[in-house]
């Protein structure tokens, strides 16, 4: 995980960085929770531990966050420039389609080169 990458790109994607804002507390005896802005909880947080409040946030070190990456890309506007850059586009009789090269096809590495490409 990096996080100014993963917090960029799940911007991008118009998605919420979970936990930047932290608007109201759930709590029941053991432990409470924390809600963000867009009404999702953090995981528990026991009493018993000093942790911060940890929210789910896109990991694009994984392949869940690379097939929303490569989604994302295939729809953007700029997906023309990228993937000739990057990849390969074959245009066929239908929609055009996508590939990257085979080195790209890594989560991590992926996601820095759609990071340094997007910013
Ligand atoms: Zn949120």
């Amino acid at each position: 995980m990096n996080i100014d990458r993963d917090k960029f790109l799940t911007e991008v994607m118009n998605e919420c960085w979970h936990g930047v804002e932290i608007v109201d507390y759930r709590n029941n005896a053991g432990s409470s929770q924390a809600l963000c802005k867009c009404g999702q909880g953090s995981r528990w947080k026991s009493q018993f531990n000093d942790d911060d409040f940890q929210f789910t946030q896109n990991d694009f070190s994984t392949w869940k966050c690379f097939e929303k990456l490569f989604n994302l890309l295939t729809h953007h506007d700029r997906k023309f420039e990228f993937f000739t850059k990057y990849g390969a586009i074959v245009h066929g009789d239908d929609e055009p389609k996508f590939y990257i090269e085979d080195s790209l096809i890594d989560p991590d590495k992926f996601a820095d080169i759609a990071y340094a490409f997007l910013k």
